[in-house]
């Protein structure tokens, strides 16, 4: 297991920012890290991209970290959720 995300870099610069230092970047997403997303990414207090990040699961194509497939939980076609 490695120390980070595989889809962790450290960037000065990216479309739309630029700074002094280099910063944590996901490659996922194309966009710099959110401060609260830093422990994650960096695997830390035993976190895991695997099952703590929607943004690595969505990458891998392994589902929603909650198992509801729709943004809002509802079902459009009116019928009961299946699972059972
Ligand atoms: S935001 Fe998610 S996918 Fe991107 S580097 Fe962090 S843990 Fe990995």
């Amino acid at each position: 297991m490695s120390d980070s995300c595989e889809f962790l870099e450290r960037r000065r610069a990216g479309d739309d920012a630029e700074f002094d230092g280099e910063r944590p970047y996901c490659t996922a997403v194309d966009a710099f890290v959110q401060p609260m997303r830093a422990d994650v990414c960096a695997k830390r207090y035993g976190l895991d991209p695997e099952t703590d990040c929607e943004f690595y699961r969505e990458a891998k194509g392994l589902g929603s970290i909650t198992g509801f497939e729709g943004a809002n939980g509802e079902s459009e076609s009116g019928t009961e959720e299946a699972g059972s």
